[in-house]
Protein backbone atom coordinates (compact mmCIF):
# COMPACT_ATOMS: atom_id res chain seq x y z
CA UNK A 1 0.00 0.00 0.00
CA UNK A 2 2.73 2.22 0.86
CA UNK A 3 4.98 1.30 -1.67
CA UNK A 4 7.56 3.61 -3.07
CA UNK A 5 9.19 3.04 -6.28
CA UNK A 6 11.49 5.62 -7.86
CA UNK A 7 11.13 6.95 -11.34
CA UNK A 8 14.45 5.86 -12.52
CA UNK A 9 15.80 1.98 -12.62
CA UNK A 10 17.87 2.51 -9.73
CA UNK A 11 16.88 2.64 -5.63
CA UNK A 12 17.60 6.43 -3.74
CA UNK A 13 20.95 6.70 -2.84
CA UNK A 14 20.84 9.57 -0.24
CA UNK A 15 17.94 9.75 2.13
CA UNK A 16 17.08 13.42 -0.08
CA UNK A 17 16.76 10.94 -2.68
CA UNK A 18 14.37 8.79 -0.79
CA UNK A 19 12.37 11.68 0.87
CA UNK A 20 11.70 12.39 -3.13
CA UNK A 21 10.58 9.17 -3.96
CA UNK A 22 8.14 8.57 -0.76
CA UNK A 23 6.75 12.44 -2.03
CA UNK A 24 6.50 11.46 -5.13
CA UNK A 25 4.30 8.35 -3.81
CA UNK A 26 2.31 11.17 -1.87
CA UNK A 27 1.72 12.69 -4.42
CA UNK A 28 2.38 15.60 -2.04
CA UNK A 29 5.16 18.14 -2.19
CA UNK A 30 8.36 17.60 0.88
CA UNK A 31 10.39 20.17 0.55
CA UNK A 32 14.26 19.81 2.45
CA UNK A 33 15.78 22.45 4.03
CA UNK A 34 18.90 23.57 6.37
CA UNK A 35 18.18 26.69 8.37
CA UNK A 36 19.99 27.76 11.94
CA UNK A 37 17.90 26.79 14.68
CA UNK A 38 17.95 26.96 17.97
CA UNK A 39 20.40 25.31 20.30
CA UNK A 40 19.49 21.71 21.12
CA UNK A 41 17.03 21.76 18.10
CA UNK A 42 18.50 19.20 15.55
CA UNK A 43 15.69 19.03 13.17
CA UNK A 44 11.92 20.02 12.72
CA UNK A 45 8.72 18.90 10.80
CA UNK A 46 6.28 21.42 9.12
CA UNK A 47 3.03 20.48 7.75
CA UNK A 48 0.67 22.68 5.81
CA UNK A 49 -2.27 22.26 3.21
CA UNK A 50 0.21 22.28 0.16
CA UNK A 51 3.45 20.70 1.56
CA UNK A 52 5.77 18.81 4.36
CA UNK A 53 8.67 20.64 5.06
CA UNK A 54 11.63 18.38 6.83
CA UNK A 55 14.27 21.41 8.31
CA UNK A 56 17.55 20.14 9.26
CA UNK A 57 19.12 22.78 11.65
CA UNK A 58 22.66 24.11 10.10
CA UNK A 59 24.68 22.98 13.40
CA UNK A 60 24.39 19.37 12.74
CA UNK A 61 26.72 17.87 11.40
CA UNK A 62 24.57 14.24 10.69
CA UNK A 63 22.46 15.88 8.15
CA UNK A 64 21.49 12.43 6.77
CA UNK A 65 20.73 11.14 9.85
CA UNK A 66 18.37 14.19 11.02
CA UNK A 67 17.04 14.09 8.16
CA UNK A 68 16.16 10.00 8.23
CA UNK A 69 15.04 11.36 11.43
CA UNK A 70 12.44 13.66 10.12
CA UNK A 71 11.13 11.71 7.71
CA UNK A 72 10.37 9.22 10.34
CA UNK A 73 8.08 11.39 12.26
CA UNK A 74 6.22 11.73 9.12
CA UNK A 75 6.31 8.13 7.73
CA UNK A 76 5.07 6.78 11.34
CA UNK A 77 2.41 9.32 11.66
CA UNK A 78 3.93 11.69 14.38
CA UNK A 79 2.31 15.10 15.00
CA UNK A 80 4.61 17.85 13.55
CA UNK A 81 6.87 19.69 15.04
CA UNK A 82 10.62 20.49 16.55
CA UNK A 83 13.00 17.91 17.65
CA UNK A 84 13.81 19.04 20.57
CA UNK A 85 14.85 17.62 24.33
CA UNK A 86 11.31 15.23 24.62
CA UNK A 87 9.42 16.38 27.86
CA UNK A 88 6.74 13.86 28.38
CA UNK A 89 7.26 10.30 27.93
CA UNK A 90 5.22 9.85 24.89
CA UNK A 91 7.50 12.48 23.39
CA UNK A 92 10.50 10.30 24.47
CA UNK A 93 8.97 7.14 22.77
CA UNK A 94 8.18 9.25 19.17
CA UNK A 95 11.91 10.64 19.47
CA UNK A 96 13.12 7.26 20.34
CA UNK A 97 10.92 5.48 17.04
CA UNK A 98 12.09 8.01 14.85
CA UNK A 99 15.62 8.20 15.84
CA UNK A 100 15.65 4.19 15.23
CA UNK A 101 13.74 4.52 11.61
CA UNK A 102 16.59 6.93 10.59
CA UNK A 103 19.34 4.61 12.08
CA UNK A 104 17.62 1.52 9.69
CA UNK A 105 17.40 4.23 6.85
CA UNK A 106 20.69 5.26 6.62
CA UNK A 107 21.99 2.00 7.22
CA UNK A 108 20.08 0.48 4.38
CA UNK A 109 20.88 3.46 1.95
CA UNK A 110 24.50 3.84 2.79
CA UNK A 111 24.97 -0.40 2.58
CA UNK A 112 23.47 0.43 -1.23
CA UNK A 113 20.05 -1.56 -0.30
CA UNK A 114 17.87 -0.53 -3.13
CA UNK A 115 15.01 1.14 -1.13
CA UNK A 116 12.22 0.59 -2.79
CA UNK A 117 9.99 0.70 0.09
CA UNK A 118 9.87 2.73 2.72
CA UNK A 119 7.45 0.69 4.18
CA UNK A 120 9.49 -2.14 4.61
CA UNK A 121 12.04 -0.11 7.27
CA UNK A 122 9.07 0.69 9.18
CA UNK A 123 8.05 -3.20 9.31
CA UNK A 124 11.27 -4.11 10.33
CA UNK A 125 11.39 -1.38 12.87
CA UNK A 126 7.61 -2.83 14.61
CA UNK A 127 8.24 -6.02 13.31
ZN1 LIG B 1 12.29 13.95 16.57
Amino acid sequence: MRAVTPSSGSGPVTIAEVVAAYADYLGRRIDVQRMTMPVGVFGMWLRSAERDLLVVSTGVATFEQTLAHELGHLVLGHDEGCSADPDSGRAAKREEEAESFATLLVRRVKAGHTLTRVDSVVDELLG
